[in-house]
């Protein structure tokens, strides 16, 4: 990628330490799992950030595939609303865990642009529970939101927030190595 592009995407991607549930922004993506109906890890922090609300809604979405994603409010978060979108369970990594860890990136990304929202911000999908090691789920993360971004001007920023230390630092490292930083 030419130099022009750092400033560019520096300004639409970001890189945060912290915890999801308290990102101000237009959609948080939820990394669920097929039935919608609520889970541990981040997915658990959603639902009791956010209320009853949110789970009711979810009832009514009939579960998502792996690699898909679906939308619904935020309850009592400070979000707008959460796209929940499910990654894929690594096996090994033969098993198209990463196309689907791309779709489920892709799909909530194009969710957020069809319900015209314009920050969006995503845990690291499937990297806790789910095991993706995450030096490969990061490049896959930053990856496919940069190519997108390249195809849309609508979303303004994607903000990745990481949970630990460990994690923000491999998400950083990526980011910084895309663009020679
Ligand atoms: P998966 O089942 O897709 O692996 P997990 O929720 O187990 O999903 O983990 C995904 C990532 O979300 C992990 O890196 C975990 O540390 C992180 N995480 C857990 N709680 C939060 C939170 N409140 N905000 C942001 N990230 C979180």
């Amino acid at each position: 990628m030419g130099d022009n592009m750092n400033g560019y995407f520096n300004e639409r991607i970001k890189i945060i330490k912290g915890d999801i549930t308290k990102v101000k922004v237009d959609a948080i993506v939820n990394a669920a799992n097929n039935t919608l109906l609520g889970g541990g890890g981040v997915d658990g922090a959603i639902h009791k950030a956010g209320g009853k609300d949110i789970l009711k809604e979810c009832k009514s979405l009939g579960g998502c595939p792996t690699g898909e994603a679906k939308i619904t409010t935020a309850g009592k978060l400070p979000s707008k609303y959460v796209i929940h979108t499910v990654g894929p369970i690594y096996k090994g990594g033969n098993n198209k865990e990463r196309d689907l860890l791309k779709r489920a990136y892709e799909n909530s990304l194009k969710l957020a642009v069809k319900n015209n929202l314009k920050t969006i911000a995503f845990p690291s999908i499937s990297t806790g529970v789910y095991s993706y090691p995450i030096n490969k789920a990061s490049e896959i993360a930053i990856e496919t939101t940069v190519n997108f971004l390249e195809n849309n001007h609508s979303i303004k920023k994607v903000i990745f927030v990481l949970f630990s230390n460990r994690d923000y630092r491999i998400y950083k490292g990526k980011l910084d190595e895309k663009f020679n930083d």
